[in-house]
């Protein structure tokens, strides 16, 4: 199983870092084409020289979620670059923290833009491409914040992350003559790099509410993107994996 990945061109937009950059190894590790988009060449050409060290192919480009036009050129670019576009990790978030009370509507535009907005901007880019594959494929990085359960400090981020699946279940309906799948992962506390610097008490506390009491890692979620981009799951469509360590179920 997961070998239909195998030469298959997969752009991964904030594969960079963090949970992007988890997903950008499991699909080098198995044989894909992959594409990394951030705004930060440099970092993403780093990620990608660190991941083809390990046997992988894997090209750095810049673009902006948030940008519309920036979104159709790297599209226009990879597709030039590797003939094919045949999955879309739609990844790239930010979640910056701000109390209800004193958001301002700057703070709340620029998370629902790059979340929400920035998830529009990169699939509509990519549908061309994805037509034109054999089974083409979309898997979204949602969160279990706001889909699921609440967090104080991130209403904007709960809503963006909720808004990408309202998308994703017409996105499955439109596209879903043309064989393309729209599907997503909801992670809970992950272990990223952007963790390593708050320190074990912090860390320790974010393991404790997860039942299996350590934190998810980044190739954890890779593997559930995997598989929904995989040909096995080709029947499946609109759906959500939740990817949290059994974080949700507790009843307090
Ligand atoms: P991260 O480590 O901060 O990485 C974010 C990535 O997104 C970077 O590559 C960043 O690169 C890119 N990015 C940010 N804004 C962008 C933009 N406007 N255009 C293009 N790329 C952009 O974040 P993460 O923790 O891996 O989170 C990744 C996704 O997982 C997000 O959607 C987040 O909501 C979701 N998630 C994370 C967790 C968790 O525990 N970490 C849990 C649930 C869900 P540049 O800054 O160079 O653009």
């Amino acid at each position: 199983m997961f070998n239909t990945l195998k030469g298959k061109t997969v752009i991964i937009t904030g594969g960079s870092k963090g949970i992007g950059k988890g997903i950008a190894r499991v699909f080098a590790k198995h044989g894909a084409n992959v594409a990394v988009v951030a705004r930060n060449l440099e970092t993403a050409k780093a990620s990608a020289d660190e991941l083809n060290r390990e046997n992988g192919k894997v090209v750095a480009f810049t673009g902006d979620v948030q940008d519309r036009e920036s979104m159709k050129a790297v599209a226009f670019e990879i597709n030039e670059k590797f003939g094919s576009i045949d999955v879309l990790c739609a990844n790239a978030g930010i979640f910056p923290s701000a109390s209800l009370e004193h958001m301002t509507n700057e703070e709340w535009d620029t998370v629902m833009n790059t979340n929400a907005k920035g998830t529009f901007h990169a699939v509509q880019a990519c549908i061309p491409y994805l037509k034109q594959a054999e089974y083409g494929r979309v898997v979204i990085t949602s969160s279990i914040t706001g889909p699921v359960t609440g967090y104080p400090g991130w209403a904007h981020y709960a809503a963006s992350k909720a808004a990408q699946l309202g998308f994703m279940r017409t996105a499955a309906l439109e596209l879903a003559g043309d064989q393309i799948t729209v599907n997503a992962v909801l992670p809970g506390n992950v272990f990223t790099e952007g963790l390593e610097g708050l320190g074990d008490d912090y860390l320790e506390e974010m393991a404790a509410a997860i039942p299996m009491k350590k934190l998810g890692s980044v190739e954890d979620i890779g593997f559930a993107v995997l598989f929904l981009a995989s040909k096995e799951a080709g029947f499946i469509t609109g759906q959500t994996i939740i990817v949290d360590g059994g974080q949700i179920l507790p009843e307090n």
